[in-house]
């Protein structure tokens, strides 16, 4: 029999709370204008150093990128709506586009106007926008360089968007006030992690050269361009946000996929370093299997990685445009032998280099996300046990079998759950009772931890 995925234990568990404060439930501040008018530059003031690309050019492509900023203490989110591509649609469109994007996915909208030109149709219109949706908004005017430009702002007030707040990116003069703003504005973080806002954090990974840049790149299908330009720096923004099956998702630490550091030297070193740490920022893993190629016990490794860490999983075969009949009978049998143990989760065969079911993947994530989430009621949990123990109950050890008095769902993110029994449950039983709750309950595609507290006695 194949090693079991629980890590069933005899302890109980007290480790209720895992999610950790960081970022996780982070508000999302998205920064919504047009090109040119100083976004980035604001973003670099806010953030402190110097992140984001800064361009003389107007419409330069640009990733839309997540970075982690922080404010009097406050943690947030933000959000560089780049990816202008003026000639594609014309630019309101774009802008549109981009500000219906941002009140659908974002905590707050930072939206910029241009303090020298004052405000344009196209502001107008994203200013419509706004005010239409639901989202608070902060209003920077930028390139208030000094007080001679100050009373021009006021004019802004027309915008229908509460006070404008003139700053000078450039200078840092306002952004202290802006900032301010911003978090009086922002909703306090929401106390319960299962709320908790912002695209859900995915990491991208396998062994090299399964295609996890191919992918990367598929998926966000920009020019990486100016993102390489960035390489230079110390401190890369190192999220990717991808839209993908009318959602957007949070790609965790892509920066080095983005950059192919893989092709430079200690890649392996790196590549390993890189995937514990972007598992231990997600909430799902896409593991990417080469299915041109023989499953290999470093594949084997990254998804332990994953069940281990209790994170999502969800597994892509990638380079299906390479298989042919054998091989795909081949591959038949391998999963079947090797991914025995996660046989749970759920399975998409794509092509980076076509893009062929590519899409596939979302509703995949979504599927093991929400197994992750998944909590059974103690009740109901408890009326089914009931029935399955009755059906098979423990093997008896030692003459005694072991009753299972009840159960809880201790926790979710992994599910969790507790069986407080009368005496040791063997691994077997404890595996069968993780089948029946994957049976019944539909648990696809999230690891599941069963541990067992023996009850002592009451003496009579
Ligand atoms: P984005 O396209 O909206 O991200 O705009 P950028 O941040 O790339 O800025 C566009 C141009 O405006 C660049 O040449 C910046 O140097 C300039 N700029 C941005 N902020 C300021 C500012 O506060 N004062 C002045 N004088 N120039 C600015
Ligand atoms: P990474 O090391 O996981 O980031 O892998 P890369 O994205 O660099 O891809 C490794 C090689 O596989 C490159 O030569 C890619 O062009 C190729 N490749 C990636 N995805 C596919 C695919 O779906 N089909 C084919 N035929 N080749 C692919």
């Amino acid at each position: 029999m194949s090693e079991d995925t629980d890590a069933g234990t005899e302890a109980g568990t007290d480790d209720a709370g895992t999610d950790d404060p960081g970022t996780a439930n982070a508000p999302v501040v998205a920064v919504v204008g047009r090109p040119n008018v100083g976004k980035s530059t604001l973003v670099n003031r806010i953030l402190g150093r110097r992140e984001a690309v800064v361009q003389d050019v107007p419409g330069v492509t640009r990733d839309r990128v997540a970075y982690d900023a922080l404010w009097n203490g406050r943690r947030f989110t933000l959000v560089d709506t780049g990816g202008w591509e003026p000639d594609a649609q014309g630019l309101q469109a774009m802008v549109s586009q981009q500000a219906e994007r941002a009140v659908a996915t974002a905590d707050l909208v930072l939206f910029v106007v241009d303090g020298r030109t004052g405000a344009t149709d196209t502001d107008l219109r994203v200013a419509r926008i706004l005010r239409r949706g639901s989202v608070p908004v902060v209003l920077a005017v930028t390139k208030v360089d000094d007080e001679r430009l100050e009373p021009d702002t006021a004019e802004l007030w027309s915008l229908g968007l509460g006070e404008p707040f003139a700053v000078s990116g450039l200078h840092g003069r306002g952004s202290g006030d802006l900032l301010d703003a911003v978090l009086d504005t922002l909703p306090d973080a929401p106390p319960d992690a299962d709320v908790e806002g912002g695209p859900r954090r995915v990491a991208l990974i396998g062994r090299p050269n399964v295609g996890k840049s191919s992918l990367l790149n598929k998926l966000t299908g920009e020019s990486r361009s100016v993102v390489d330009s960035v390489a230079g720096t110390t401190i890369d923004p190192v999220d990717s946000l991808v839209d993908l099956g009318g959602e957007t998702w949070r790609f965790v630490d892509t920066a080095g996929l983005r950059r192919r550091v893989h092709q430079a030297s200690g890649m392996e070193y790196y590549a390993s370093l890189r995937t514990a740490a972007a598992i231990e920022a997600a909430e799902v893993a896409v593991v990417l299997l080469d299915a041109a190629d023989k499953l290999s016990e470093q594949d084997q490794r990254v998804i332990a990685e994953v069940v281990d860490a209790g994170r999502a999983l969800v597994l892509a075969l990638n380079k299906w445009d390479l298989l042919d009949e054998d091989r795909r009978e081949q591959l038949e049998r391998e999963i079947s032998r090797d991914l025995a143990r996660v046989a749970w989760a759920p399975r998409v065969n794509i092509s980076a280099r076509t893009g062929r079911a590519v899409d596939r993947l979302a509703p995949a994530l979504r599927t093991s996300l929400e197994s992750w989430d998944r909590r059974i009621p103690t009740g109901r949990l408890n009326s089914w046990l009931s029935d399955v123990v009755a059906q098979t109950p423990p093997p008896p050890r030692g003459g005694k079998a072991p009753r299972v008095l009840f159960a809880t769902q201790a926790d979710t993110r992994p599910p969790r759950f507790v069986l407080f029994t009368t005496g040791f449950l063997e691994a077997g039983y404890r595996r069968f009772v993780e089948r029946r709750l994957r049976e019944d309950f539909d648990f696809t595609g999230t690891p599941i931890e069963i541990s067992v507290r023996v009850r002592e006695k009451r003496s009579k």
